[in-house]
């Protein structure tokens, strides 16, 4: 079963149980200024769970574009690393909203792995929150689960939050077992390890608090239910690979890469963990920017910039030097317009921004790239690990490195960054750069503006007057 085939498969399995199909809402959250990027499903019904918004349904289901690279989900770090991990990621859900609860979640979860997708039950686990001893009984007792397979785990793992603020609550996972040659091998290694054996592949949260900013919870109007699944990952389970990079949804980006940067993929470990980045930043990159997303200096542009820069380091690892994003991009509109043809729409102003991003940052990687090996050549020399604050700088302010850029590359080498010191620098330009406004702006312009205000005179436009000698309007 391919990827796309999986989506339409879940959405049709709750669909016929009563769920309302709701497209994805964009990656850019529409009116939450707590969020950086839409991280899950839940997202677009937040006001739904806290009853501040009716609809017509009270059952939906979708697959959700989602990025965690940043705020309290951030997966960057993950990324090439894990198996499992993505900066893009398509989250498949079933909610509920304060109709069904935990009998009917748990019910139907395991209704659709293990009947309409005839998965092995001898290789599903599940977890609950520590004293969740119902949604143990239920599993257990109504789905025939076997004690040992039902484990429990705290906040970190088994309680939910969107957020800081916001929805929350305790929730039950299902994890998949990839098999004892994909894991880590220690003698420990169980459900709950970080490395890749027992993945994770579906959260069902039952949703009953809202979090304020002091951290109180506030009981919602009406328990819910809100679930998530990795489209990747079950991909992963279903296509018998261990791999998310392994699934129809990936490979043929990472098959893209190997083959214009002459790289099998395979052959060396370093190799294929760029191969892995740059095709899931190509994803990221196409569908932040398909979402109206630029890359810039600051808040989500800067997290794109970051993304992009970073991929762009890693085709040069591989020995690449022309610009890759722009193509590989283009790779994941064809293999992705169908269930989001507003790529397909977009594809030029996507390839043309991705482009122009690329070649500003080619032209200064090299110089970069030197600078900071000789410095680590001299700080080896003098027996020291810890990159200075104003080298970080200088890469950050002349050569566009993103300070985590910066910080993936010398981590390699054994140094570690000072970050304080670069902040130092960074506070020191924001007042050179406060001070040189207001030696120009405050005293001209704006000091007019304020005599004006004071005296009750405002700004209004009352037509257009008369024509200029150059046959401008006044
Ligand atoms: P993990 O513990 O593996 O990092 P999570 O607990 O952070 O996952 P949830 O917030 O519970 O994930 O999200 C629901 C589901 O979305 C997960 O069970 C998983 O299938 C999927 N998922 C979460 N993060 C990612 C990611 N970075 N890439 C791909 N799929 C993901
Ligand atoms: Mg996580
Ligand atoms: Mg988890
Ligand atoms: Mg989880």
């Amino acid at each position: 079963m391919t990827g796309h085939e999986l989506r339409t498969r879940f959405l049709k399995f709750f669909e016929d149980r009563g769920h309302t199909l709701v497209p994805s809402s964009s990656l850019v959250p529409h009116n939450d200024p707590t969020l950086l990027f839409t991280n899950a499903g839940m997202n677009q019904f937040k006001d739904c769970f806290l009853g501040r918004e009716k609809r017509a349904y009270v059952r939906a289901a979708s697959s959700q574009k989602c990025v965690r690279a940043g705020g309290k989900h951030n997966d960057l770090e993950n990324v090439g690393r894990t198996a499992r991990h993505h900066t893009f990621f398509e989250m498949l859900g079933n909610f509920s909203f304060g109709d069904y609860f935990k009998k009917e979640a748990i019910s139907y979860a395991w209704e659709f792995l293990t009947r309409d997708l005839n998965l092995d039950t001898s290789r599903l686990y599940v977890t609950v929150f520590t004293d969740d001893d119902e949604a143990a009984d239920i599993w257990h007792k109504q789905e025939g689960v076997p004690r040992e397979r039902i484990f429990r785990f705290g906040e970190k793992d088994n309680f939910w939050s969107m957020g800081d603020t916001g929805p929350c609550g305790p929730c039950t996972e299902i994890f998949w077992d990839n098999g004892p040659e994909v894991g880590c091998g220690k003698p420990e290694c169980a459900v709950g390890c970080d490395c890749d054996r027992y993945m994770e592949i579906w959260n069902n949260v039952f949703m009953q608090f809202d979090r304020s900013a002091d951290g109180t919870l506030t009981p919602l109007p009406k328990p819910s239910v809100d679930t998530g699944m990795g489209l990747e990952r079950i991909a992963t389970v279903i296509q018998g690979v261990s791999s998310n990079y392994d699934t129809d949804l990936l490979r043929g980006l990472i098959d893209f890469v190997a083959e214009i940067t002459g790289n099998p993929y395979g052959a060396d470990a370093d190799n294929d963990v760029s191969m892995r980045v740059i095709a899931d930043h190509s994803r990221a990159t196409t569908f932040l920017i398909g979402d109206g997303v630029l890359p810039s200096n600051e808040g989500r542009g800067y997290v794109l910039r970051r993304i992009m820069r970073r991929a762009a380091r890693h085709a040069k690892m591989l020995g690449y030097n022309e610009p890759l994003l722009c193509q590989s991009t283009g790779r994941v509109i064809e293999m992705m317009s169908g269930p989001y043809p507003e790529l397909g729409e977009r594809a030029a102003y996507i390839a043309k921004v991705t482009r122009n991003e690329e070649e500003r940052f080619i032209q200064t990687l090299d110089n970069g790239l030197r600078m900071l090996t000789e410095e680590m050549a001299r700080l080896k020399g003098e027996g020291r690990s810890r990159i200075p604050g104003d080298v970080v700088f200088r890469l950050y302010d002349t050569f566009g490195f993103p300070v985590d850029l910066t910080a993936d590359i010398v981590e390699a080498e054994g140094f570690t960054l000072d970050e304080e010191g670069f902040e130092a620098c960074m506070q020191e330009q924001r007042r050179k750069a406060r001070e040189h406004w207001k030696g120009s702006g405050e005293t001209a312009v704006d000091a007019v503006w304020r005599e004006l205000a004071e005296a009750g005179i405002r700004c209004e436009f009352t037509g257009y007057g008369r024509l200029t000698d150059h046959g401008t309007v006044l």
